[in-house]
């Protein structure tokens, strides 16, 4: 049946494929959007940020993102079709463990890439769009300036062009990615209070981290991990000691280097 799907796929049209990539990229932040504002009511005792109502400008620069996710989920499918890009279509213990190496590989590349986005050159055009809401919200996972939105696109791109991935390692991950991504921009913590403890949950991030990095800038680069933060030593010092709290006073506020 997969492989069916996948010769339709092949064979589909411009016009059917981008129908199809943009309906998808739509369904993602609707879901985000609904499932996100649930989970903030579920867990408003424990909030991480103050809970603030949608901004109008993140609404314009959401819309913006499904453009622009759609633009390079289609040259992702142009790579394909075009041999670029070849995926494996088994379901092996090796295919499936693509998610976990996918993960780790953008993991690294995003905390680089967060790293220069914040070098006092770059910040303007590239990422203080995203730090222009301080309190996030689920919606801000996408409110992101156009160049960052495709910088990330296009990094994406090119890892699936050097490493063989499987299509299981590429659907986890990408189902993981948003996933990570609506956690980080809830404003209220959903993870309990063992996970910053245990020894293999504290390496995974948290709402509160992200969130400390929206209120600390120059701190908490990490996006699914917190291991490139503690090797690199740029981990906020209120993690996790202020885990599901907002930080003590937010005019304590780092300078940045920017
Ligand atoms: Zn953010
Ligand atoms: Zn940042």
């Amino acid at each position: 049946m997969f492989d069916s799907f996948l010769n339709w796929l092949e064979g589909a049209s411009w016009l059917n494929a981008t129908i199809l990539l943009f309906l998808l990229n739509i369904m993602i932040l609707v879901s985000c959007i609904l499932i996100g504002n649930k989970l903030v009511i579920w867990f408003y005792k424990r909030p991480v940020a103050s809970i603030i109502t949608t901004r109008p400008s993140e609404v314009g620069l959401a819309v913006l993102s499904v453009i622009l996710n759609t633009s390079v989920t289609l040259l992702g499918f142009y790579l394909w079709k075009n041999d670029v890009i070849v995926l494996s279509t088994s379901f092996g213990l090796l295919d499936w463990l693509d998610i976990v190496v996918l993960l780790l590989i953008m993991d690294f590349l995003m905390y680089v890439f967060h790293r220069f986005a914040h070098m006092k050159k770059l910040y303007p055009f590239i990422h203080q769009t995203h730090h222009s809401f301080e309190d996030p919200r689920p919606i801000t996972l996408f409110a992101l300036n156009p160049l960052e939105n495709l910088g990330f696109g296009l990094l994406w791109i090119v890892v699936l062009c050097i490493y063989p991935a499987s299509w299981i390692g590429i659907a986890g991950y990408l189902f993981l990615n948003v996933v990570y991504g609506l956690i980080a921009h809830l404003g209220v913590e959903p993870f309990p209070s063992w996970w910053v403890k245990h020894p293999l949950s504290k390496w995974i991030s948290t709402s509160t981290y992200h969130t400390q990095h929206h209120h600390q800038e120059n701190y908490n680069f990490g996006f699914y991990t917190v291991i490139w933060d503690r090797l690199f030593k740029t981990m906020s010092p209120h993690y996790p000691s202020h885990f599901a709290k907002k930080l003590p006073d937010r005019d304590t506020k780092v300078e940045s280097n920017r």
